[in-house]
């Protein structure tokens, strides 16, 4: 059985990554476990950035963005001489538990460590919802939220224009974050890499839309569906002579506090892996599928198709434009 258990965050950042830690090292303590934290993720893993905390350590924090363990990307750990470091650095520390939150490249190597002698436990929190084992990654209902907040404002000014404004949101192609957004803002188009429209139906629909009562519209596109929004905008406003706009969103969408249903999320995925770990489960991670908390083996997960979203597309083409 597990006796020291340490939890890292890895990959993007996500608000209620925070809720999280906090939970895995409340309900470490609570069930007698040593708990650790391992700062910069899998390089602070090598560099051994490794430190006991109490439960004071995660005071304070469920309602905070951003990760206090902080997050790194390290190449070099798909290196097994890398990982042999980390392993070692764990041993030393005598750590025989690890719990990483982070998005799929955090769990592959999660899984190399549990092949390496390391019990696993991983945790999806990315804003991307691009983990298919979960219906639902820590991150997203707050980004999704921050989406909305600025799509608001933006629709504002492109009202008071009659311009048009396509609107690039993250997802890293995923398309979850556009197409829940798009819906929930009832633009006039959603362009995903899962839904994409053909170039001459798009300036077909906006020509449509200005010829009607409504004269702006709004697009909501996700990341890396064009190669060049910037440029694909200015052919738009060429060809249709309607003054269009692109507006990438950025980074903003991935700061603030996050939200009750992250936190609470996050407090539900912490609390599985410590469990996870206590009952001798090892190399998987955890997911929520129609509300039900799950385990899955990490390769399993990975191999799992993504079409959480189904139902959404489904409805998309009947609500749009
Ligand atoms: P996000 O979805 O936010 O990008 P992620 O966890 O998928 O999160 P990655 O950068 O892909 O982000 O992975 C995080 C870290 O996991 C990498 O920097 C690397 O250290 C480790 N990792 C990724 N792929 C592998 C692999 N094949 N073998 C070993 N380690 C890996």
């Amino acid at each position: 059985m597990v006796k020291k258990v340490a939890v890292l965050t890895s990959g993007g950042d996500a608000p209620g990554m925070n809720a999280c830690v906090r939970a895995v090292v409340r309900s470490g303590l609570k069930n007698g476990l040593d708990m650790y934290v391992v700062y910069e993720g899998y390089l602070g893993l090598v560099q051994d950035n490794i430190v006991q905390v109490d439960r004071n350590f995660v005071s304070d924090i469920i309602n905070r963005g951003g990760t206090i363990l902080k997050s790194a990307r390290l190449p070099e750990f798909k290196d097994e001489a890398v990982r042999k470091i980390a392993v070692d650095n764990l041993k030393r520390h005598g750590i025989d538990g690890l719990i990483c939150i982070g998005g799929d490249g955090t769990f592959i190597g999660a899984k190399k460590l549990t092949e390496m002698g390391v019990r696993t436990v991983g945790i999806p929190g990315t804003i991307d919802n691009d983990v298919a084992c979960s219906d639902e990654t820590i991150g997203f209902d707050t980004c999704l939220n921050t989406i909305c907040d600025c799509v608001d404002k933006i629709r504002d000014t492109t009202a008071s224009h009659q311009r048009c404004t396509f609107i690039e949101v993250m997802g890293n192609r995923c398309g979850d974050l556009g197409l829940y957004s798009g819906i929930a803002e009832g633009v006039e188009m959603i362009i995903t890499a899962d839904h994409p429209i053909p170039e001459e139906e798009i300036m077909k629909t906006l020509i449509r839309l200005r010829d009607g009562k409504k004269k702006h519209s709004l697009v909501i596109v996700s990341e890396k569906t064009f190669p060049d929004l910037q440029a694909f905008v200015k052919k738009v406003q060429q060809e249709t002579g309607i003054e269009t706009r692109a507006q990438v969103l950025g980074h903003i969408q991935r700061g603030g506090a996050p939200s009750a249903r992250d936190r609470i999320l996050a407090t539900q995925f912490g609390v599985s892996a410590i469990e996870a770990l206590l009952q001798g489960e090892s190399g998987i991670c955890i997911g929520i599928v129609n509300n039900k908390i799950v385990h899955y083996d990490i390769y399993e997960a990975l191999a799992l198709p993504r079409n959480k979203h189904f139902n959404l597309l489904r409805i998309v083409g009947l609500v749009n434009r």
